[in-house]
């Protein structure tokens, strides 16, 4: 088999289940092998009861104390015992699975692994897998068992047995990093690394997976951006918005004045684009600072002049909501440009009909989602392209842009502290602004970082401020294993809040299996105050601005890596009003504990990053979740700041060969 064989000559794959894979994103063998674990479960040594923590998972041996229970509800049966150690008694229970009741005897001794949670108060281990000897135990523990994002009807481990199969059978082509190229960074061969990032046999066996195949990603990630800059060079500027009229009536228009820092970056971004080059910055700006401002302020000045302009966002909500902030300033500023909205989730006729808004120039600022940039969008003018949170695209698109006519100005906003250093790499091909003065009446965000313990008064918190007038966010514990389960775990958790405040606050909740007008609807009843707390997933991050919105409570911060929990926490404190974030933390450990205390002193993106930086080791690789930031598919700009420079450096030693199968990379 070669990377392009369809996945159906797998055996074991027919169509049916070919089919389920394909809406992975995987159809071919090539695919298959690079869909990699989104995270690993590792069976490590058994504890003592004693010292179990809630909301880990845990192996306990033990022996059955009194009788096992199995109980059938009209939908559930629930089977259930105690098991006993030394230190002390578990309750254990399993759902679904009556049949556990036969296959245990009383008095007996087994290990037992679940996830330990809390069930009217009592520390109780879920649905554990049951091992009957020691032995049997040991033989897993240490290994590192992949867990891949599943989709329904087709389970981890459909997914990890056609990987190994298509590992033995895949004919790999020559690797395309040179031996000496992998001699001087250390680095496994691509086969290698692809078989150890499915199939450990141990931590150290994956960390060395992993920077290969991280040094992959920032490698060619680098040298694109490098092929770029050097294309840039003939690009002529044939837009020069010099009217800024509509711009500075938006100004007079606002309710509060510029800050220094956006008035100068506004300057910068004028410049720039009536040089002789078009304009590739990128605008630097913690959660808050007011990017949208700036960025509206050079569309308008596109506009203005005659031209159009597009801001692209990461998501529909988003998008959405720029569209409509946007008309809502335009308004108010008594400016009548027609701001016409594109996304994916329009009819086929909606579609159709903006196209031609667009291609005729009756649409002026068009906003929307990477459904802005596919082929069949015809501008008529485009000057400006303004991404926010979209480092890549406002990198890439150029491209597109330029294979299609002139290439329009390129403004990339990011509220991503990255540290200098670092960014110099990554926007290696940007000139970089940075707005670093927040509005002066923004009071700063008080923190803390509890234990669960805390949970029932940080309800309580939440209730008054709702009383108050106030909104409220909780960031749900993450399942990394699958949406759905991410959802439901969303879901149960609204409900039971609902519960716990009965008719004192409404709660919805938002999840990233929701249909893109669900969300909405959802996003919008909480901006217009029809709701009061909303729980949600991280679909929140980046950019939802609802200045009413005073607190918000992070369950299991331990997990979120310190950039991304600094922009949750930016979506507080965006109004008048006094903001709070509370950081729930299941963990005890002290490392943990110091990691989050940074965030409890801090307010400072760049600050935050830097020390992120400094305290993530390379042995930290589990658990913590990407900052997601880059969208780089394992690769982390924060966690594998090292590898990142190693790969600059190596792109700058490297040329291009064609080898028996392909491009392969050597050093000069
Ligand atoms: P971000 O940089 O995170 O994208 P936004 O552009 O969404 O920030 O701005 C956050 C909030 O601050 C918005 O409600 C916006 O109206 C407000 N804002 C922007 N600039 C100023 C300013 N100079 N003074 C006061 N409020 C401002
Ligand atoms: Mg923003």
């Amino acid at each position: 088999m070669i990377e392009s064989t369809p996945i159906n000559e797998i055996k074991g794959i027919g169509d049916k289940t070919a089919k389920l894979f394909a809406s992975l994103g995987i159809e071919r063998v090539g695919d298959l092998v690079r869909y990699f674990p989104s995270s690993y479960d590792i069976y490590e040594e058994p504890v003592p009861i004693s010292e179990v923590e809630e909301g880990t998972v845990a192996a306990i041996t033990g022996h059955v104390a009194g009788n096992i229970r199995l109980s059938r509800g009209r939908k559930l049966a629930v089977t259930s015992l105690k098991l006993k150690d030394l230190t002390g008694t578990l309750d254990v229970v399993w759902f679904q699975l009556p049949y556990v009741k036969t296959m245990m005897s009383k008095s007996s001794a087994y290990i037992l692994r679940g996830r330990i949670t809390r069930r009217g108060g009592i520390l109780t281990m879920e649905q554990p897998e049951i091992f009957e000897s020691i032995e049997k135990y040991q033989q897993k523990c240490g290994q590192l068992w992949p867990l891949y994002k599943t989709t329904k009807g087709l389970g981890n481990n459909g997914i990890a047995k056609a990987i190994r199969t298509a590992l033995t059978e895949l004919n790999f082509k020559e690797d395309y990093l040179s031996s000496e190229l992998r001699a001087s960074y250390d680095l496994l061969t691509f086969k290698e690394a692809v078989r150890a990032i499915h199939f450990p046999v141990d931590k150290e066996d994956y960390i060395k997976a992993r920077k290969r195949l991280v040094f992959d990603e920032f490698l060619s990630f680098i040298i694109s951006l490098r092929a770029l800059s050097e294309d840039k060079q003939e690009w002529q500027n044939h837009f020069s918005p010099e009217d800024t009229q509509a711009s500075e009536k938006l100004v007079k228009s606002l309710p509060y004045s510029l800050t220094k820092a956006q008035e100068k970056v506004i300057r910068e971004i004028m410049k720039d684009m009536n040089s002789h080059r078009p304009m590739a910055r990128l605008v630097q700006g913690d959660v808050g600072s007011g990017k949208t401002v700036v960025a509206l302020y050079a569309l308008l000045a596109c506009v203005g002049s005659g031209y159009q302009g597009a801001m692209m966002a990461p998501t529909e909500v988003l998008a959405n909501q720029h569209a409509e902030g946007i008309k809502k300033m335009l308004l108010a500023a008594g400016l009548n440009y027609s701001v016409e909205l594109l996304t994916g989730s329009l009819t086929a006729k909606e579609k159709r009909e903006a196209y031609q808004r667009i291609a005729s120039g009756e649409a002026q600022i068009i906003v929307g989602t990477h459904a802005l940039i596919q082929n069949k969008v015809e501008y008529q003018n485009l000057a400006l392209v303004v991404t926010d949170e979209q480092h890549r695209f406002g990198v890439k698109q150029r491209e597109t842009f330029a294979s299609k006519g002139d290439v329009p100005h390129i403004l990339v906003m990011s509220a991503t502290p990255i540290p200098r250093t670092l960014a110099i790499i990554l926007y290696g091909d940007l000139e970089i602004s940075v707005i670093d003065e927040l509005p002066a009446n923004r009071l700063p965000i008080k923190n803390c970082v509890v234990g669960t313990g805390y949970r029932p008064s940080a309800y309580k918190f939440m209730e008054e401020q709702v009383k108050a007038g106030r909104q409220c966010y909780v960031i749900c514990p993450m399942v990394e294993e699958s949406e759905n389960l991410e959802a439901e775990n969303v879901i149960d958790y609204s409900e039971s809040l609902q519960e716990h405040l009965g008719d004192a606050a409404k709660v919805a909740f938002l999840h990233g299996k929701m249909k893109q007008t669900e969300k909405e609807e959802i996003m919008e009843a909480f901006a217009k105050g029809q709701t009061d707390i909303l729980v949600s997933t991280t679909v929140i991050e980046v950019g939802i601005d609802v200045p009413n919105a005073t607190v918000i409570l992070i369950e299991n911060a331990e997990r979120f890596g310190l950039a991304q929990l600094h922009q949750l926490r930016g979506r507080v404190g965006r109004g008048d009003y006094q903001s709070y974030c509370i950081f729930m933390t299941g963990s005890k450990a002290k490392a943990t504990k110091e990691r989050l205390e940074i965030l409890n002193e801090s307010n400072d993106g760049f600050k935050i990053a830097n020390e992120d930086l400094r305290l993530r080791g390379p042995g930290d690789l589990f658990g913590i979740r990407q900052s997601g930031l880059m969208n780089f598919k394992l690769g982390d700009v924060f966690q594998d700041s090292m590898l990142l420079q190693q790969a600059a450096e190596a792109a700058g030693e490297v040329t291009f060969h064609q080898g028996d199968n392909g491009t392969v990379v050597r050093t000069l």
